[in-house]
């Protein structure tokens, strides 16, 4: 049997990892079969429990745009680890990993790096919340912004005053602030901001988004977005978690140049260890703790190691001028 060892090791995993896996995707369930143990992996194959080279279409679900295991990221791993992996103060590095992603990306000034794209996600409504002083946010039927609370969110009939939860485990007071739409239809998202009047803190959207298939936006809708944002005081937050440093060096805002008030970012920027970071133009940035009231922080936001893989990641793409140009 091709896949002999990764049935037992799940089959393993099973007894002490709900469902054998520590994220729902892992497991294989929508695909068919048990999943594929790796053992390790090198540019576009991986290297399963089975002794099977694969080719990785996978890509870590995005982090591994230059392949696995790639030189420049391992080698700065490997030395910032012998230097110690964790201090729960400021080096170096956070400052020269976040100047070269405010170079990159258009419209931002300040960056702050926390350990997942959800993490970066739930943290930018609350900012933009705070910043608003605003409670409800509208989000889009079929884009994945992780999985806090106020993203596990589906539309009932009463769509334009009240979400329902997806998932058990969120309250119906969470769910009641998350306004749903459908991609792509402006009529929908002006119903809305004119059922809530006042009301919205922000729209948060994968710009081209990828959590659906990949759905690029109709001509305008982005554009659109940003004016009834300009026009309701409503921040308008790009969800740059699948797009930012892919699309284009600086992310959708650049290619499409549509301005974003808050951008998330996870995956590349992370270079396969876990990164999170959003950020925005300073007068919204400055409203974060130490700063400003909304907190945000985290033990290990912007470890040494996790910011030194990251480092390298951007330093190759920002480099290879060549490696965006089609
Ligand atoms: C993957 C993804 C997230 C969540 O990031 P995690 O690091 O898995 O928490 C959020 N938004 C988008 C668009 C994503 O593709």
């Amino acid at each position: 049997m091709l896949y002999q060892r990764s049935s037992q090791l799940f089959a393993e995993a099973e007894k002490v990892i709900p469902g054998g896996v520590n994220s729902p995707v892992r497991a294989f369930r929508a695909v068919g079969g048990t999943p594929i143990f790796v053992k390790s992996a090198k540019g576009a194959y991986l290297y399963d429990e089975d002794g099977n080279r694969l080719i990785d279409y996978i890509n870590s679900w995005g982090p591994m745009i230059l392949g696995h295991a790639y030189e420049p990221v391992v080698e700065s791993v490997i030395h910032r680890a012998k230097l110690g992996t964790s201090f729960g103060m400021p080096t170096a590095l956070e400052t020269e990993i976040a100047a070269l992603a405010v170079s990159m990306v258009p419209n931002i000034d300040k960056i702050r790096f926390v350990n997942s794209g959800t993490e970066a996600c739930m943290s930018a409504i609350r900012l933009a919340r705070g910043f608003t002083k605003k409670d409800k946010i509208i989000k889009f039927a079929g884009c994945y912004h992780g999985h806090s609370d106020s993203f596990l969110i589906q539309a009932g009939s009463g769509a334009i005053t009240f979400g329902t939860p997806n998932s058990p485990g969120v309250t119906a007071g969470t769910a009641k602030d998350t306004l749903l739409a459908r991609y792509n239809d402006l009529e929908n998202v002006t119903q809305l901001i004119e059922a809530n009047k006042n009301e919205i803190a922000a729209i948060i959207v994968e710009p081209v988004a990828g959590n659906m298939g990949c759905i690029p936006p109709k001509d305008g809708f982005l554009q659109g977005l940003r004016e009834l944002c300009t026009a309701n005081n409503i921040l308008l937050i790009f969800d740059e978690v699948m797009t930012g440093f892919r699309l284009a060096k600086g992310g959708v805002q650049e290619l499409f140049n549509i301005k974003a008030d808050i951008v998330c970012f996870g995956k590349v920027i992370g270079g396969g260890l876990p990164v999170g970071a959003f950020a925005a133009r300073e007068e919204i940035m400055n409203y974060l703790a130490p700063l400003g009231p909304v907190y945000q922080a985290g033990t290990l936001s912007g470890n040494p190691l996790a910011m030194a893989a990251g480092l390298a990641m951007l330093k190759a793409l920002n480099e290879d001028a060549a490696f965006f140009k089609d």
